[in-house]
């Protein structure tokens, strides 16, 4: 099984094959349309029918296949070479938004603190009694004073 992992030696023994292959059938259905076209082309000027246009007829569903080949051959090349283009681009563009929003950033988050540091306030403050008026804790249910219920 450990062969069959991406990057194992069964995987790269299929690649380096398709690497060969794809290239190999894409080249080999170009020079067969070229032939078959040739020969549609040169049958023009005698009344003979066109004897080698069977190779268009060939080449044109190897042209595909090879195309195909080298599709999935080089599909992990090109998207790392992809990654590789695009990724400090976008790490670029992510500093760039990042420089310009982090004032504006910095402001919300200061609003934040300040509101939530408003909020909290009445609860830490102490609570004065309505009978005599003494200072007492902000949990606190009766005066520590006089008794009464806060
Ligand atoms: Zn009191």
């Amino acid at each position: 099984m450990q062969d069959e992992q991406i990057g194992g030696k069964r995987h790269q023994t299929i690649r380096t094959l398709l690497r060969l292959l794809g290239p190999l059938v894409l080249l080999v259905g170009v020079v067969f349309v070229i032939a078959g076209i040739a020969s549609f082309f040169s049958s023009f000027g005698s009344h003979e029918p066109p004897s080698n246009f069977w190779c268009a007829i060939v080449g044109i569903p190897l042209i595909g296949i090879g195309g195909g080949i080298c599709h999935y051959a080089f599909i992990g090349a090109v998207a790392r070479y992809v990654v590789n283009e695009t990724a400090p681009i976008a790490k670029d563009a992510v500093n760039y938004l990042g420089k310009g929003t982090q004032d504006g950033v910095t402001h919300v988050i200061q609003a934040i603190a300040e509101g939530a540091a408003a909020a909290r306030r009445p609860d830490g403050a102490p609570i004065l009694c309505r009978a005599c008026k003494a200072s007492n804790e902000a949990h606190a249910k009766f005066c520590n004073r006089c008794g009464t219920a806060l």
